[in-house]
């Protein structure tokens, strides 16, 4: 690896698929030896924008720099990056070693090749099973076959496209975990893509939220959970339910402006115990989830998700209260809320 650790600018790019703006007007800064989670549902421009700072695509307008230097022209071996696909794009019938060499430049010393190759396996565990096929690999393994190339190749940023949707939940919280472990161990700048709002808030120093190709928030995981900006982020980040009018100003207990909506995160929404405050509210579903339970009620026409003790029993006459509530910008009011994938 090098020594400093390079930074990305993102400044004013646009892609266009014909008439898409698949990535539209997005400036980010990725702080040198941070991790930056690009979140949003499926079609928001993610996968675009980290092909972009890849060399994958070339924008429209716009520009990229890494470590100072414009990269915008420069073809994907030419950038100091490399990418850990969703798919792996390994080569199945060859030897996981043989794959980790695969990115190199032939012109590379073969003892360095092989320094190379034993370095990048030994930072994934991975060293025993240099000599296997990669066909005869678990997904979990394939999956650090895949990191292990692109650490190869010493690269100055690691770029990953949803790394961990082919594990099953368990392995994708372990992994996580061990990425980011060794993305901080190795101080390298890397820009991460995923649907999965959890994984974003487990694993990145900021998460940028896209919307149809526009870059809508960025903030650390623990801002933009607690003080979402706008109904889209709160809803989408941390699943708030959103709420406008007369039951948002009863519920929060404040006047709001017409551009306002009130998000309530479902864990801050509670029955109320004392029967002559609250907000009367009907249960229309409940399910049991172990840890806790969900309630789906309805308040003055309005469908809201409660999540409560496990053993809670629903009252006789329900009546809502906000333990918590953010005042956010309304602006889900003409599109409906997103949810992954
Ligand atoms: P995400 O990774 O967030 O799911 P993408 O970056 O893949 O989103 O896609 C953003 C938008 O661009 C979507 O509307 C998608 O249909 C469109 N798009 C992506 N790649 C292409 C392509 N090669 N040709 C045409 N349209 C594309
Ligand atoms: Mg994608």
């Amino acid at each position: 690896m090098r020594d400093t650790a390079a930074g990305i600018e993102i400044d004013a790019v646009t892609k266009l698929y014909g008439s898409v703006r698949a990535v539209d007007g997005v400036s980010l800064s990725v702080p040198p030896g941070s991790l930056v989670s690009l979140l949003g549902p499926s079609g928001s421009g993610k996968t675009t924008l980290l092909r972009l700072v890849g060399g994958f695509e070339t924008p429209e307008a716009g520009s990229i720099h890494i470590a100072g230097r414009d990269v915008t022209p420069l073809a994907p071996q030419k950038r100091p990056t490399a990418t850990v696909f969703q798919s792996y794009a390994l080569f199945p019938s060859m030897s996981v070693g043989e794959n980790v060499a695969y990115g190199l430049d032939a012109k590379l010393p073969k003892a360095e090749r092989q320094r190379r190759v034993q370095e990048s396996l030994a930072r994934v565990d991975m060293a025993v099973l240099g000599e296997r096929p990669v066909a005869a690999l678990s997904g979990g393994q394939q999956q650090r076959v895949a990191l292990a190339r692109a650490l190869a190749v010493e690269p100055d940023v690691l770029l990953f496209d949803e790394p961990l949707s082919n594990l099953d939940a368990e392995l994708r919280v372990q992994t996580r975990a061990e990425i980011r472990a060794l993305q901080q161990r190795l101080g390298i700048t890397a820009l991460y893509v995923t649907h999965d709002q959890e994984e974003a808030l487990a694993l990145s120093d900021q998460i940028a939220v896209l919307r149809t190709g526009q870059l809508v928030a960025t903030g650390t995981p623990e801002a933009l959970y607690a003080q979402p900006p706008t109904a889209y982020v709160a809803s989408f980040l941390g699943g708030a339910n959103v709420v406008r009018g007369p039951l948002a100003e009863r519920l929060g207990g404040r006047p709001l402006a017409d551009e306002q909506a009130l998000a309530v995160r479902p864990e801050d929404l509670a029955p109320e115990t004392d029967s002559a405050s609250g907000v009367p509210a009907t249960l229309l579903a409940r399910q049991y989830l172990g840890r806790e339970a969900e309630w789906v009620v309805e308040a003055d026409g309005v469908r809201l998700v409660l999540r409560v003790a496990p053993d809670l029993a629903p009252p006789e006459a329900l009546r809502l209260a906000a333990r918590r509530s953010t005042v956010v910008l309304d602006d889900l009011s003409q599109n409906p809320t997103p949810s992954p994938e």
